[in-house]
């Protein structure tokens, strides 16, 4: 699978690192960096770090 964030609306509140802390993390300085191919293994807590997204910055493109 492929995904998106858009940094322009990503408010680093770390909800999606928190469900999905193989694909999301947080620097010290809030700013995120994500694994932009993630394994199939990761589909399900990508999906909920969709979800779980405040401001819907993640998007599954792929
Ligand atoms: S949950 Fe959304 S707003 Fe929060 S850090 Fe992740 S991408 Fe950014």
């Amino acid at each position: 699978m492929r995904i998106e964030v858009d940094t322009t609306v990503c408010a680093s509140h770390g909800q999606c690192e928190f469900v999905a802390p193989e694909v999301f993390a947080l620097d010290d300085e809030g700013k995120l960096s994500y694994v932009a191919e993630p394994g199939p293994e990761e589909a399900e807590n990508v999906e909920r770090a969709v979800r779980a997204c405040p401001t819907r910055a993640i998007r599954i493109v792929g």
